[in-house]
């Protein structure tokens, strides 16, 4: 008898249009992309749109274009958060009626000085959940998982995080629960991304472990600096991605992720420089530092 065949991969790229593609989400797309298509996977393409006030007018549509031009190609229709609210409701509406989660009414400044962590003030207060932030309780227990590029990572979340928002008190959905709601629904079994969510990771587990779906792999490329020396966080609105600059930008990021990438591919149009190193993709050669990143650019 024939043992049943492994799931078949499923990776994604899932940018927030906040701002445009920068290099390092380039490098993020660049690893989740070659991840999949090394393997034969697919690969699928989700808007994190959760934020309206937050959203940059004309983002999406730019890192679609950016993708298309830099040779990605994705599964499937594009999978957008703002379509997805259902969804989220009827997780959020389950577990404050079994009383995993509860509604916060904290003002920012009452929980200024406890460093992150929320302290539980509103625990067993039975506030409503009109005009409430929503949380979620967590267990006094450490999570920990294998990164493929990262190692072992351990989080103990009533210590280390507490009880976390899962619907902001302006009613918008928090990203934890959606990307583990949405990668379950996509079937996604592997995760790859940028470090700045390693520690989201363990809450994203225990997310996995309430809706009773399998975690997937996962594995964190390092956060890269902007080549003007800036660093690629959240709050730096960089320029979008040159188009003409495609060919040597994914050699640039091909080299930023270890990868072999000769000079010679910059006679290939994109989608053919991606193929080429999708079949030459090594994880094992990932950095797992930005500073060894970096050397890799010299
Ligand atoms: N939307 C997130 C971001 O752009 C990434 C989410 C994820 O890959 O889990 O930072
Ligand atoms: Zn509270």
């Amino acid at each position: 008898m024939s043992k049943p065949a492994s799931p078949a991969y499923i990776g994604r790229f899932a940018p927030t249009p906040s701002g445009y593609l920068h290099f390092g989400s380039l490098v993020a797309a660049l690893a989740s992309y070659l991840d999949a298509r090394a393997v034969g996977g697919r690969w699928l393409l989700r808007m994190e749109d959760l934020d309206p006030p937050r959203e940059m007018p004309g983002a999406q549509d730019a890192i679609l274009r950016s993708l298309e031009t830099y040779g990605f190609e994705w599964d499937g229709p594009l999978a957008r958060q703002s379509q997805r609210h259902d969804a989220y409701a009827e997780v959020l509406q389950r577990w404050l009626s079994q009383g995993l989660a509860y509604a916060c009414t904290c003002s920012r400044k009452q929980l200024e000085q406890h460093q992150g962590v929320y302290p539980g003030f509103c625990r067993n207060a039975g506030h409503g959940s009109e005009n409430a932030a929503i949380r979620l309780r967590v267990p006094e227990l450490e999570y920990r998982f294998i990164d493929r590029v990262q190692g072992e990572f351990r989080q103990h979340l009533g210590r280390e995080v507490g009880d976390f928002v899962i619907r902001r008190r302006d009613g918008l959905y928090a990203y934890q629960l959606a990307v583990v709601i949405d990668d379950a629904w996509q079937g996604v079994n592997a995760v790859v991304r940028g470090a700045d969510l390693l520690d989201s990771t363990p809450r994203q587990l225990y997310l996995q472990e309430l809706l009773g779906v399998a975690a997937p792999s996962y594995l964190h490329v390092p956060l890269l600096t902007q080549p003007d020396g800036h660093k690629l966080g959240k709050s730096y609105r960089s320029p979008p991605l040159p188009a003409e600059q495609a060919r040597p930008l994914l050699l640039r990021a091909l080299r930023a992720l270890g990868q072999d990438a000769p000079e010679a591919l910059l006679e290939l149009p994109p989608n053919a420089i991606l193929a080429w190193a999708s079949q030459h993709w090594q994880v094992d050669r990932i950095p797992r530092t930005l500073s060894m990143a970096e050397a890799q650019l010299r």
